[in-house]
């Protein structure tokens, strides 16, 4: 059997979305899996609208997901060039062996002549087809056209059949001959269209198995004449469900972020992202839910990809991300969550790093997004300025002013410092004071904390290391006195 060989193609036109990524993803899968090779191929016939920005974010973003491709622009391999734009000399003679061998022709219609023909059919109900017109121009009357300068397009001569194939996901599909026609291959500027040049170029590129988005389901049926029409053999097709938002439209930025670097920037680890995404269409059949990307590899069937729609539940891709930033070392944490408390101006380089450890020892189990964790740590950072009346908000002054006087002897003489013993130490006082809990843990959290809600007082005490501590507790004190 031939090595298998896939390909992710996208159009670099636009910032990276996230389907793309999901398309990448299965076709490595798969490759990998079949110990094959994993392509980029860049569709960039389109010279006003492709940008190398969006290249180069392509790049960027798979390297950051740790999807690694075999062959590629930049990367090299045997089949290259893996840019469409330096490969229009290929298709150009391909062109030339359809027209020279009477399998496509010179199509002298005009726009205008087009629209009509479309607007009859629509009248009648019919899918807009072309007539044909050009197909039975002689030759000679081509040649003579083509002399004045006529502008042309080139069409492929298709055949009056109904066109079958086998998807790997959605069995026997069977497109109708009556809503095909003699469709365009390569405008009249002398540029190639994508049926045409995803042919050339996945036979070209040896593709085995072409794995991509539902919505070129209807492609394939035209990409399979183009295949007949040159002689060559068929890959196997696999078309994934289409992305959804949650009421089931197509996926858009209505509900959210659709670029992958945005999702980056918020916060969202690649990990976390690579299982979300496996899970858009495919699930394992069991109730296992976590995956590292080799994992992924052995678990994943494309027979077992959904045909229904893949509901992009960010809920879901929280609760993902959630998983892997419990599971990060503690020191990956501080460094992937520096740039957020860099930018929200909580940390600067002279910051204790050791310090930064231990407050986000303290909320890890919260943290969705690492973009969350300045809101979920400014307070300790920075002493918010909190009405003096919430510390006696559970209780009297009296009885506030005691605990807050008791952590600070605390404070200037030895204490444990582990959380178990420290919270046993502070859960002895208030018996020891005669007064409630919540009269000595209320106004000991909001003095370290300065703020109603927050982590326990033995958790504050601990993130915020001695010093900060009694500096919080003096503070307190003399607010009490005012
Ligand atoms: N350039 C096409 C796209 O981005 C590629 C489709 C294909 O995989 O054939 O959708």
């Amino acid at each position: 059997m031939a090595i298998v060989r896939t390909r992710v193609a996208p159009s670099p036109t636009g910032h990276m979305h996230i389907g793309t990524v999901r398309t990448g993803l299965f076709n490595y899968l798969f490759a990998k899996a079949h110990h094959g090779a994993f392509l980029l191929r860049i569709e960039d016939t389109d010279p006003v609208r492709s940008k190398p920005e969006y290249e180069a974010e392509i790049l960027k973003g798979f390297k950051w997901l740790g999807l690694e491709f075999d062959e590629g622009p930049n990367l090299g391999g045997n089949y290259g060039p893996y840019r469409q734009s330096e490969r229009l000399d290929l298709y150009r003679e391909k062109t030339s062996w359809l027209l020279d061998n009477g399998l496509a022709y010179q199509c002298f219609c005009t726009e205008a002549e087009l629209e009509k023909v479309k607007e009859k059919s629509a009248q009648q109900g019919l899918p807009p087809r072309y007539s044909g017109k050009c197909r039975t121009r002689s030759r000679d009357e081509r040649l003579r056209l083509q002399n004045e300068g006529q502008p042309f397009t080139v069409r492929l001569i298709v055949p009056r059949e109904d066109i079958t194939f086998t998807d790997l996901i959605h069995g026997a599909v069977t497109t109708k001959a009556e809503v095909l026609d003699d469709f365009v291959i390569v405008r009249s500027d002398d540029t190639p269209l994508y049926n045409f040049t995803a042919v050339i170029d996945d036979h070209a590129m040896a593709i085995t198995h072409v794995i991509r988005g539902e919505d070129h389901l209807s492609n394939t049926p035209k990409q399979i004449i183009l295949y007949r029409a040159l002689g060559w053999e068929l890959p196997v097709f696999a078309h994934l469900p289409l992305l959804l938002n949650p009421d089931k439209s197509k996926m858009s930025k209505r509900f959210g972020d659709v670029e992958l670097l945005r999702f980056r920037d918020e916060g969202y680890l690649s990990q976390a992202l690579i299982n979300f995404l496996a899970f858009l269409g495919w699930n394992p059949k069991t109730d296992r839910e976590f995956f590292t990307l080799p994992e992924l590899i052995s678990a994943f069937h494309i027979e077992q990809v959904n045909k229904a729609g893949a509901i992009f539940n960010r809920a879901k891709l929280d609760y993902f991300n959630q998983h892997y930033v419990r599971a990060l070392p503690l020191d990956r944490l501080i460094e992937l969550s520096w740039p957020y408390l860099e930018n929200a101006g909580l940390v600067a380089e002279s910051t204790d790093r050791s310090m930064v450890g231990r407050v986000l020892t303290v909320v890890r189990d919260r943290i969705r997004t690492l973009s969350e964790v300045p809101s979920l740590t400014d307070f300790f950072f920075l002493l918010p300025a909190y009405d003096p009346a919430l510390l006696t908000e559970k209780g009297s002054k009296a009885t506030a002013k005691q605990s807050l006087e008791i952590l600070l002897t605390f404070t200037e003489k030895e204490y444990p410092r582990d959380l178990t013993s420290l919270t046993d130490l502070l859960k002895l006082q208030p018996a020891a004071l005669g007064i409630s809990n919540g009269e000595f843990f209320w106004p000991t959290r909001v003095a370290l904390a300065g703020k109603a809600q927050s982590p326990s007082t033995a958790e504050m005490m601990m993130a915020l290391g001695n010093t900060e501590t009694q500096t919080r507790l003096r503070v307190a004190l003399s607010r009490l006195e005012t």
